[in-house]
């Protein structure tokens, strides 16, 4: 058993606590074009939002209050930052307190997701004493030219390590990234919404094809068939190559 759910594991959503750690954020790539955080934000009539952009970057002590341990017994919780906790805009302080905080939930985990890959290397040069091991670290991309932001999380020891290749947007040739060596997780998804971009089912195969040959768990969040998004497993076009497979980091439950 792992610490997500059969929910998660029939819909794709890869944590079960969604903390929006930072309020804002800034496109770094393409594949930001279409970014969801931001388009819920706008929708949702959240502060700091004009015309559809964010105007600030900035914690959110209010989410921060959210990692604690409560009174009664609960089942651990798979979290997930959403926009990037590595933005520029933040100062280190900023980045370091939810991480700190997570030694005092060890049963939960933590995932961040980055596009900052370099400023994240920085960040973990300046920490004075590990992080809890219930955090994880994981880069995105979704093109090939940014495929280099493994080469930096990877020359970074003692993390859990996660590579997001969501949205793809083109296809992508793996070998470089996935080995023996890691990373200890291949999270791949195609694009969703009314703007998206074409994802072939095989670009996304051969990704997972590639995770299996190297032994490397694969998550399939979701795809595109027959000009459908597709997440949930029991679809009846749903294929059987799309796996849902996690790492030991998230076992225990
Ligand atoms: S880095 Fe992530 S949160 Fe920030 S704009 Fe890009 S997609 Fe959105």
């Amino acid at each position: 058993m792992t610490r997500l759910r059969a929910e998660n594991y029939r819909t794709g959503k890869y944590w079960t606590h969604g903390i929006q750690l930072v309020e804002g954020c800034t496109e770094v790539d393409a594949t930001c074009a279409h970014c969801w955080s931001r388009q819920m934000a706008a929708r949702l009539g959240r502060q700091g939002v004009v015309d559809g952009q964010w105007t600030t970057v900035r914690a959110n002590p209010k989410a921060l209050e959210r990692l604690q341990v409560t009174g009664y017994k609960r089942r651990p919780r798979v979290w997930s930052a959403w926009n990037d906790l590595l933005h520029e805009a933040l100062e280190w302080k900023d980045t370091f307190a939810p991480l700190s905080r997570m030694r005092y939930l060890p049963d939960d985990r933590l995932i961040v997701l980055t596009k900052r890959a370099e400023r994240l290397r920085q960040f973990v040069r300046e920490l004075t004493r590990p992080l809890p091991a219930n955090v994880a670290f994981g880069v995105s991309f979704g093109q090939r030219v940014n495929m280099d932001r493994w080469a930096t999380l990877a020359s970074l020891p003692g993390l859990t390590r996660i590579v997001s290749v969501e949205p793809l947007i083109e296809p992508m040739d793996l070998s470089a990234v996935v080995s023996a060596d890691g990373p200890d997780w291949v999270i791949v998804g195609a694009e969703t919404g009314s703007q998206r971009r074409r994802c072939d089912e095989e670009w996304a195969k051969a990704i997972v094809d590639q995770c299996t040959q190297a032994g490397v768990p694969a998550w399939v969040k979701g795809l595109q068939i027959a000009g459908r998004v597709v997440h949930d497993n029991q679809d009846r076009e749903w294929p059987d190559w799309a796996v849902r497979q996690v790492p030991e980091w998230l076992e225990g439950e």
